[in-house]
């Protein structure tokens, strides 16, 4: 038979599903518990909320909506191109100014997300001649970032410097890049940021944090965790964040001095090939900013409600906004969260591949706003919850 170029083609490739793998994978993560839903929320929300990052509870807030309304009306609904192009507007650069002078970095530059911030800052500045050491733990995003990168690669143990300082004495590249979660995302546990900073600069490399969710939450009115330990401003590091946990909107920033941000404008690739951030989230990002500026124990706020939840949950006082409790098996940790979703509090659960094999969680995250009746549900429901699904780990 002849295929649609001209090709003489075997009639059997053809009627051979290229694509029956797919169903063979579907039936696997069904058996294994692993298969991902898509949930529809509804807007008004009757169900306590401890799945989304809205860490600050500001993606309601009126400012914050007004903000985005305002962005909107002025410059359009798009930002309608790269930013090299017609992609930036004097909000963003307004956003970039206020959160390099709120974290006491240099300069700033705004991504479309938190994602696209860390494989252009990561690709800008590694390369083939480069070595790069990540920390176990960190995000996916960072782990993309090192594969496009095409660097030398190290995955190092989870918060172990010495590791680090290991590795990067070994290298045999000049260029050399340390990446991690300042926050860790799944447990919610710290980089040990001080001792990292100290072995990267000993050892002439950079370091990357990204501090998804450590700004608004750590440091001093949520400046996070680069600026609780005293690094603000350093030249050697570099920060990277989303606006899409406790600034309420949508959208990534990279935090560094003037000669960084002037690279990546030049040399990011998901800066220049990539929309600019549309407007909408950028005002939305600003007015929670200033709201979080205007209010900065909202930040604390954030940890006291984390610390109410691990007591209820049988677990350790938590370091940041992530409770995380630990069930093991895939299946019973999606049964957990569908028995508490059941009873109107909605969780996260992270299953294989987002966490280690056997350490399936549900993943509590505190906000600031939660209010004592909340709490009251919140504690009736895990009791309820977590002694099942405990129970069940015993009889295992
Ligand atoms: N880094 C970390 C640690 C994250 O948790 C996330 C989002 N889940 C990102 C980066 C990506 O940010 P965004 O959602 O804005 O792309």
């Amino acid at each position: 038979m002849t295929g649609l170029n001209g090709v003489q083609v075997s009639s059997s490739a053809v009627t051979t599903d290229p694509l029956s793998w797919l169903d063979e994978r579907a039936t696997a993560r069904t058996a294994a518990g692993l298969r991902r839903h898509l949930r529809v929320r509804e807007p008004e929300q009757a169900s306590i909320d401890l799945a989304s990052n809205d860490y600050l509870g500001l993606v309601r807030h009126p400012e914050v909506i007004e903000g985005a309304i305002a962005a909107v009306r002025r410059w359009g609904a798009g930002s309608t191109g790269s930013r090299l192009v017609t992609g930036t507007t004097a909000e963003h650069e307004l956003l970039e100014t206020e959160l390099a002078e709120f974290v006491g970095a240099e300069a700033g530059l705004v991504f479309a997300s938190g994602y696209a911030a860390n494989l252009g800052v990561v690709t800008a500045l590694a390369g083939r001649d480069s070595f790069i050491v990540s920390d176990a733990g960190s995000h996916a995003s960072l782990v993309d970032a090192c594969r496009l990168s095409r660097a030398r690669i190290a995955v190092a143990p989870h918060r172990d410097v010495a590791a680090v300082d290991r590795l990067l004495a070994e290298r045999v590249e000049e260029r050399a890049l340390v990446l991690t979660d300042s926050v860790f995302s799944a447990d919610g546990d710290l980089a040990p940021l001080a001792d990292l900073h100290r072995v990267t600069r000993a050892n002439g490399a950079v370091l990357v944090v990204d501090e998804a969710h450590g700004l608004g939450v750590r440091g001093a009115g949520g400046r996070g965790l680069v600026h609780e330990v005293g690094l603000a401003g350093q030249p050697d590091l570099v920060i990277t964040a989303t606006l899409s946990k406790a600034f309420a909107a949508q959208g990534g920033v990279v935090l560094a001095d003037n000669r960084i941000r002037a690279h990546l404008i030049d040399a990011a690739r998901t800066f220049i090939f990539d929309t600019g951030l549309a407007p909408a989230a950028v005002g939305a990002a600003r007015a929670a900013l200033s709201l979080l500026r205007r209010d900065p124990a909202m930040a604390s706020r954030v940890l006291d409600r984390a610390a109410d939840i691990a007591r209820v949950a049988g677990v350790p006082e938590p370091t940041s906004a992530v409770v995380s409790v630990v069930l093991g098996d895939a299946q019973r940790a999606f049964d957990a969260a569908q028995a508490c979703q059941a009873r109107g509090l909605e969780v996260g659960c992270f299953r294989p591949p987002s966490v280690p094999e056997g350490t399936s969680r549900l993943r509590l995250t505190a906000r600031a706003d939660l209010t004592a009746a909340e709490l009251g549900t919140i504690a009736e429901v895990l009791g309820e919850v977590l002694a099942e699904a405990r129970g069940d780990a015993l009889v295992v």
